[in-house]
């Protein structure tokens, strides 16, 4: 018997189940049901809470979230072969986990969620990525989400959270924090993964911020940084050339040199920049 729950333990549902990891979906599976249980914890108190989950896999999360008192888990899962181990879960707990097999890419969630919603995920990096810079872009702020605790590669983990001056920093960093608070908040070595990865990963947590940290218009904020980060080794001046003739003067009025270059430039100052330019 497993330590959280009555189910069996993870080798042996993997096993039952015919789970042999597949890399072209990114599957490096927890098996320790501890450290999943405290990578539920990191998500802050579950209880009260409907918890999207995205990339169940065999379940080992999703078991961690049940056991740390999560209200309700919408789990969705690519991988028609996991959805017999994951139904086992959902008929240990009545009423508390539904599983939609299908592409958290192509899903709509928030009509199978009730507020406050938290989000957790060990996902494939890429999509990953993909679906963080979804949900830190909503369209309208607050976001349907009151958290999200996701793991990462660490290099990728260190992005969200770069401040000026690092190599990391970069447009993933302001995305991050401009509506958000961002922590790294674990640190996991390959073999707690199986198959093992060939590199670190780390969790982030990250806590929606009720309004942006500085005022300024989503679009013209992306457009600004995408422009100032393609080009990072150049001055400003120079890499922001193309977005408007006069960017030497929006430079001045929002307190940035134009010699400057983008990684020096604070979350705070490509704000006042994109202000000066809507304001223009
Ligand atoms: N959460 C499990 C764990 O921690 O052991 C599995 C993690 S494994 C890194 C990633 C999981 O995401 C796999 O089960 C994989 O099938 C699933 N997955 C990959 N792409 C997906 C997608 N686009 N939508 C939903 N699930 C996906």
């Amino acid at each position: 018997m497993s330590a959280i729950d009555r189910l069996p333990p993870l080798r042996e549902v993997i096993a039952t189940h015919g789970l042999s990891a597949r890399k072209a979906l990114g599957q490096n599976f927890l098996l320790d049901l501890n450290l999943t249980a405290k990578i539920a914890r990191q998500a802050g108190d579950l209880t009260g809470c409907d918890v999207l989950e995205v990339g169940p896999g065999p379940g080992g999360l999703t078991r961690g979230l049940l056991a740390e008192g999560a209200r309700r888990v919408l789990a969705i899962e690519k991988d028609p072969r996991c959805l017999p181990a994951l139904a086992e879960i959902a008929a240990a707990h009545p009423g508390r986990l539904e599983v939609i097999g299908d592409d958290a890419l192509k899903v709509d969630v928030t009509q199978h969620l009730s507020a406050p919603i938290r989000i957790v995920a060990n996902l494939p990096y890429n999509v990953g990525t993909e679906l963080l810079t979804r949900w830190l872009d909503p369209g309208d702020w607050p976001p349907f989400w009151t958290s999200l605790t996701l793991m990462f590669q660490r290099e990728v983990a260190e992005r969200i959270v770069a401040q000026p001056g690092s190599k990391a920093y970069g447009r993933l960093a302001i995305l991050s924090q401009w509506r958000s608070d961002a922590r790294i908040v674990m640190d996991l070595p390959p073999e707690a993964f199986t198959p093992p990865p060939k590199v670190r990963s780390a969790v982030v947590h990250l806590t929606a911020l009720n309004a942006p940290r500085y005022p300024a218009r989503a679009a013209t904020l992306q457009r600004v940084v995408a422009a100032a980060f393609n080009q990072r080794r150049k001055m400003l001046r120079a890499a922001l050339k193309g977005v408007t003739p006069e960017i030497e003067e929006h430079l001045l009025a929002a307190g940035i040199k134009p010699t400057d270059r983008a990684e020096t430039v604070s979350l705070e100052q490509f704000c006042a920049l994109a202000r000066a330019l809507d304001a223009s």
